[in-house]
């Protein structure tokens, strides 16, 4: 990430915690305190996982619990059949199984509909946050961009951006059959599938024939109020609004027997639902002492405090893992130590404004530590680095 790029974070970042101090959420830690608890209650839990499927499958929706990445993006390849396009909404666990390079190797192409990351698609870039993926990018930058892919002039209005990127992704939509969406949570008491947005790109997306959703089993919640609840802090968390624009609570295909009591799927949205529940490590994490790790909600509020990580940006991350929770996440998923995870400062103030309290400084020094004169070392020349680009950022113009 070149210094302009660390400007433009640093200025995204300072708009949402200034929204954070301009919204006052009441009743904020008595919400955290519930979060937290209900995190406790079903981050490895059997008997929820079984009985969210359970009532998924008594609801119509067909569920495949997956182990492996590459059952996974087997399964959602046979799920997806002959077609050829599918349009897909953010999902964080479809970008860990890089399920888009697998299903083109295929021939399918999947259109993100999300306006962040269909830019992302566009320009070929990494995320530099799970909820604003281009937060490090100038509109100058992105009109740039895109005038080369759309071959026409495209100046640095935002407006203008949004729309010729929303028209793109309109006429994907108009002409997929399968939408594939991530899960915010899945309930365990309803068998409900609930998904949240603010651009609207959802709705579209689940509607088509076949709405497939990938989610992963960490994120099974006891109901809709504690998913809701969830809901809440996410979206303050990574916008600085109480309420996203969105909620969609899926508990069934859409249906009617209003003639002649003849009973019809897929009238005005999907006639076939199929969550997948991906594995892919979560259980061995939890078993080998990192069960809190699953606790993530996503939100993105540690990336925004992280010393680190607004200086040097998404050079202290590897691809969709970002900052010091998504860099101890990786190595612990790859088995081996990701070298940028010794930048980490262990400063804490990833913890202090993480909505679930996680010890993120804790668990990288469980991770990379080799002894004490090892952490002293990381520490000393992380504090280094840290130091040395904060000079350079205060040299340039
Ligand atoms: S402890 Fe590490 S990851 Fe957390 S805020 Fe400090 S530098 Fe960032
Ligand atoms: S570690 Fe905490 S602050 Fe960071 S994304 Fe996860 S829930 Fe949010």
């Amino acid at each position: 990430m070149n210094h302009e790029q660390v400007i433009a974070l640093r200025k995204t970042f300072n708009t949402v915690r200034q929204r954070h101090n301009q919204n006052n959420f009441k009743d904020f830690g008595n919400r955290r305190r519930r979060l937290r608890e209900a995190r406790e209650l079903c981050v490895g839990n059997e008997e929820l996982l079984k009985q969210a499927i359970e009532n998924l499958q008594k609801n119509g929706i067909k569920v495949h619990l997956v182990k492996e990445k590459q059952e996974a993006i087997d399964t959602i390849l046979s799920e997806i059949g002959d077609e050829k396009l599918v349009v897909k909404s953010k999902s964080n666990v479809t970008k860990e199984l890089e399920l888009t390079k697998s299903l083109g190797r295929k021939g399918i192409e999947v259109v993100e509909t999300d306006i962040g990351d269909r830019i992302m698609q566009i320009l070929g870039t990494t995320p530099s946050h799970p909820t604003g993926p281009v937060s490090h990018l100038s509109a100058k930058e992105i009109a740039r961009e895109l005038s080369g892919h759309y071959n026409k002039p495209i100046n640095d209005n935002p407006d203008e951006i949004v729309k010729i990127v929303r028209e793109d992704v309109i006429s994907s939509i108009g002409n997929a059959k399968v939408g594939l969406t991530g899960a915010n949570a899945i309930t365990a008491d309803e068998g409900s599938i609930v998904l949240t947005h603010n651009e609207g790109n959802i709705s579209e997306v689940m509607r088509k024939d076949k709405h497939i959703v990938v989610t992963s089993i960490d994120k099974i919640y006891p109901d809709i109020e504690s998913a809701i609840n969830m809901l809440k802090i996410l979206s303050y968390n990574a916008t600085g609004s109480i309420i996203p624009s969105f909620v969609e609570i899926i508990t069934g295909v859409s249906k009617t027997a209003d003639v002649e009591k003849k009973f019809i799927k897929g009238v005005h949205g999907a006639s076939e639902i199929t969550v997948i529940l991906v594995d892919n490590k979560r259980s061995q994490l939890a078993l080998n002492g990192f069960r809190e790790l699953l606790y993530c909600i996503g939100c993105g509020n540690c990336l925004l405090y992280c010393p680190m990580y607004n200086t040097i940006g998404n050079e202290y991350a590897e691809d969709n893992y970002l900052g010091g929770k998504g860099l101890a996440y990786q190595s612990l998923y790859n088995d081996e130590v990701n070298g940028k995870l010794k930048l980490c400062l262990t400063c804490g103030k990833c913890k202090e404004n993480c909505p679930l309290d996680l010890d993120i400084p804790s668990m990288v020094r469980k991770i990379r530590s080799e002894g004490i004169s090892s952490e002293v070392y990381y520490f000393l020349k992380s504090h280094m680095i840290w130091m040395y680009y904060q000079a350079m950022l205060r040299l340039k113009p």
